[in-house]
């Protein structure tokens, strides 16, 4: 009887550790799948960090012809042409094509919903259909499509939906050094690119005093206070501002010109009444 109820106990117990010893498995299985359970890698679609010359968001309309917003679905990153273009993350080529607005353009489908595209190609290096390694070089960067000079739009879209690729550039791997996990953070300079549009007119752009040359103008303006003033010519106002750059200011800054004949009409009918 005695020895009936040890040999059940021992039973119990035995099974129980059983179930215990299962249930820490289980538990270290979930915790090993939490603390490794990484984010397919990132990499950089130019293989290094890049200024950021339109972010993504509304936007004034750098083409529209009077002061229009769009929603900006990318961001725009800083090229020359011919630099390689990178695939953001592995997965699948499933488009590949051209067309006015977007030039030469590339869309790669990656797992969790995500979508990579890859707009103002130069060159087309991947076909559709092709599987491509986070990385891999996939084109080159151009200014086909509607641009107003070289660069690469990257847009991530999540679900259906473009989202902030800037929030994912931050933390890439650089391609071409598939062991390295380097965070790449913005560089430190102590110039800020910057980009004067004046559309729909060029005009002579003087900053600080000093002749930048003629709108559209790109140039590098150091940290703190400048004094812009853009002479469009005899049909505009000149246009006179204050620009501040500081470590954010990474931008198109879109110069709003005033017609003179608008300001003519306007005194003309006030004066004819
Ligand atoms: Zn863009």
């Amino acid at each position: 009887m005695i020895k009936t109820f040890l040999h059940g106990r021992l039973e119990s117990s035995t099974f129980s550790l059983q179930k215990q010893l299962l249930a820490i498995f289980l538990l270290l299985i979930c915790f090993s799948s939490l603390l490794f359970a990484q984010e397919p890698i990132s990499y950089h679609p130019l293989g290094e960090w890049r200024i950021i010359t339109s972010d993504f968001g509304y936007r004034d309309n750098p083409f529209g012809k009077s002061r229009e917003w769009e929603f900006h679905k990318g961001i725009d990153l800083d090229v020359d042409i011919g630099d390689s273009v990178f695939a953001w993350r592995s997965g699948v080529v499933t488009f590949t094509g051209s067309n006015k607005t977007s030039g030469n353009m590339i869309q790669i489908t990656h797992e969790g919903g995500f979508i990579s595209k890859y707009h103002h190609l130069s060159s087309i290096d991947a076909s559709k259909g092709d599987f491509v390694a986070g990385g891999q070089f996939i084109g080159r960067a151009g200014a086909t499509g509607r641009v107003t000079g070289p660069h690469l739009h990257f847009t991530i879209i999540l679900n259906n939906e473009a989202i902030d690729p800037e929030p994912y550039l931050r933390k890439v791997h650089l391609a071409n050094s598939s062991n390295q996990h380097i965070l790449v953070e913005k560089p430190v300079t102590i110039y800020k690119h910057i980009s004067l549009r004046t559309f729909p007119v060029n005009g002579k752009v003087t900053i600080d005093g000093e002749n930048m040359g003629n709108s559209p103008l790109d140039t590098r303006l150091s940290y703190g206070e400048h004094f812009v003033e853009i002479d469009a010519g005899d049909a505009y106002e000149p246009f006179v501002a204050r620009l501040w750059v500081d470590q954010k200011f990474n931008r198109i800054y879109t110069a709003r010109l005033q017609p003179k004949k608008d300001s003519n009409r306007a005194k003309s009918g006030a004066s004819g009444k």
